[in-house]
């Protein structure tokens, strides 16, 4: 059976984009190998696929007997539950090293960038192939998505690098105008269901024992979700009191204002707050300013006031 290469849990674009390119690259390896995701397309990543003319990964939420290459996480809670009894070969990401550990040599490429295409970009190059023009074009809306049109503080010059190459080679001029098109597609919530908006985007994480929820809506305005907030709360409440979690957050994130509003329910507000410098009763609905990323920001943040 071919090896597996999958995304994480909640795809998001990059998941799905770097499991269709890193496919695309081990195969040109000679290596037998197929893309999968553990769910389907987000709004945003059916734009980008739809405009690239690209298939949705098989969705896959069993591992067990399987090679499996794991693209954009290396954390356990993130992965299907039976990932233990998978035969791990490789980890291509940019995220904190997760818990996942292998019984044979494993190929890992983990670098700090913003985003895990810019990794696939510099293995194509490296190992000496061609990126096709239509990848490269989804390659580059994943850059864009993961770094919030370079925004984000996860961003480096080498995502810049790669997203310039990856433009030229797909023949895209514009690349701002691209990623409000992006931007935009992601930011659709009419006609979803207040569970699809929190699940949309969201990482469950193991904290010093607790099990600490965060999903992220990115939006070109906070305006669209002004009159859900409130549902969306209590929504999130649900969240909170299944799978045994201490905590569920969501980041509402403004990529124009380039901040975020949390909403938070927890075993322990307070503590939680504090990691973000503000009381309870500040930190209830307050704007963050500066606040974008989940990866650099938030889950640092979350894990100390876990750990005191
Ligand atoms: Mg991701
Ligand atoms: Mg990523
Ligand atoms: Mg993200």
């Amino acid at each position: 059976m071919s090896a597996l290469i999958l995304g994480h849990k909640n795809p998001d674009s990059d998941s799905i984009v770097s499991a269709i390119v890193c496919a695309d690259l081990y195969k040109r390896r000679g290596l037998d190998v197929v893309p999968a995701a553990q769910g389907k397309p987000a709004p945003e990543t059916a734009f980008i696929l739809e405009r690239f003319g690209l298939e949705a990964p098989e969705v896959v939420t069993s591992v067990a007997g399987r090679d499996v290459y794991l693209v954009d996480f290396s954390d356990k809670a993130q992965a299907p539950a039976d990932i233990d009894q998978a035969n791990l070969k490789g980890i291509v990401d940019h995220h904190k090293l997760g818990d996942v550990t292998s019984t044979s040599p494993v190929e890992c490429i983990i670098w700090t960038v913003g985003c895990s295409n810019t990794i696939l970009k510099a293995m194509y190059d490296y190992m000496g192939f061609e990126i096709p023009k239509n990848l490269a074009g989804a390659m580059l809306c994943a850059i864009l998505s993961d770094t919030v049109i370079f925004k984000s503080p996860t961003t480096t010059d080498l995502d810049r690098a790669a997203a310039e190459a990856l433009a030229k080679i797909a023949g895209i001029d514009d690349i701002e105008a691209l990623g409000m098109e992006l931007f935009t597609a992601k930011s659709a919530v009419s006609g979803c269901t207040l569970r699809s908006l929190i699940f949309r985007d969201f990482k469950d994480f193991h904290m010093n024992g607790s099990k600490v929820g965060v999903g992220q809506l990115e939006l070109v305005s906070l305006d669209i979700v002004a009159d859900i907030k409130a549902d969306l709360e209590a929504e999130l409440a649900k969240v909170k009191s299944e799978e045994g979690r201490h905590t569920a957050m969501l980041l509402l994130t403004d990529i124009m204002k380039e901040g975020s509003e949390l909403l938070i329910v927890s075993d322990d507000p307070a503590r939680v707050l504090e990691g973000f410098g503000k009381t309870y009763e500040e930190g209830k609905h307050a704007f963050l300013e500066g606040v974008m990323s989940r990866k650099k920001q938030v889950v640092p943040a979350l894990e100390a006031a876990f750990r005191k």
